[in-house]
């Protein structure tokens, strides 16, 4: 049985202070006993706020450098992430792959690094708008994992969580039916099982994301190969995940 995981991502936005009232609001809601995990990945500088102030939540990077340490200006590596408290990172966003050159041989290397230290990877993937269009979601979604599960052994990847997000369906308010969204989970855990094999593929958990909100997420919820969700927009107040919380636990 693969338990659902519900995870915020905050992307560029609260200081430590707004992290720290988003943290105080919501741990009042969660007992630890909820059927689902629930997270937020939060930017650098609110880690150690938010994992100082978390009972129940989990808390995740957005990011991650897979080397140790070294002349890498601006980057963080696993054991800073590790030292802090940090369980688990998400890695490949596609708003990292667009605007910071994020590679699928980089997601692979991040992913390794970050298992060695029991850190556990949160996978983005997902097709564009065009290539949605031009029906080579399936052919986009078997590359990136291809590509970014790249030296992982088999039960590495079952410890993982792989986020399938289409950019347009990403703060567009444009989410992908409840069809679209399994068809592409339950390929994203297929296309596992054709890499590694079936128990690795059935462990893996698969999130849904793209403009997932307080009404939609509980029709997501009820779909065979989607685990649950990774959630922009509506993760960033207090009253909306929440919301979000109640509908699922
Ligand atoms: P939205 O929920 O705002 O569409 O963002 C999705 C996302 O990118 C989560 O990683």
């Amino acid at each position: 049985m693969r338990k659902p995981i519900i995870v915020g991502n905050w992307k560029m936005n609260k200081t430590p202070s707004e992290a720290l009232a988003f943290m105080k609001g919501i741990e009042e809601v969660l007992t630890g006993n909820e059927a689902a995990d629930y997270g937020v990945g939060a930017p650098y500088v609110d880690l150690d706020v938010c994992v100082k102030n978390a009972k129940n939540l989990i808390i995740a990077a957005e990011n991650c450098n897979e080397k140790d340490s070294g002349a890498y200006t601006g980057e963080v590596s696993v054991p800073m992430l590790k030292e802090v408290g940090i369980t688990y990172c998400i890695i490949g966003h596609s708003e990292r792959r667009t605007y910071y050159n994020e590679t699928n041989e980089a997601c692979a290397l991040k992913a390794k690094r970050l298992l060695a230290d029991n850190i556990i990877p949160i996978l983005c993937i997902g097709e564009t708008e065009a290539e949605y269009d031009a029906g080579n979601t399936a052919d986009v979604i078997k590359t990136q994992l291809a590509g970014s599960l790249a030296g992982l052994t088999a039960d590495e990847v079952a410890k993982m969580v792989i986020a399938y997000e289409p950019i347009w369906a990403i703060g567009t308010g444009k989410s992908a039916t409840k069809e679209i969204a399994e068809d592409c989970c339950k390929l994203a855990r297929d296309t596992v099982k054709a890499l590694y094999n079936e128990a690795t593929g059935e462990a893996v958990r698969v999130q849904y994301g793209g403009s997932v909100k307080p009404d939609n997420i509980k029709e997501y919820m009820a779909c065979e190969d989607i685990d649950g969700a990774l959630i922009g927009g509506a993760s960033l107040k207090v009253e909306s995940f929440k919301e979000i919380i109640d509908a699922t636990k």
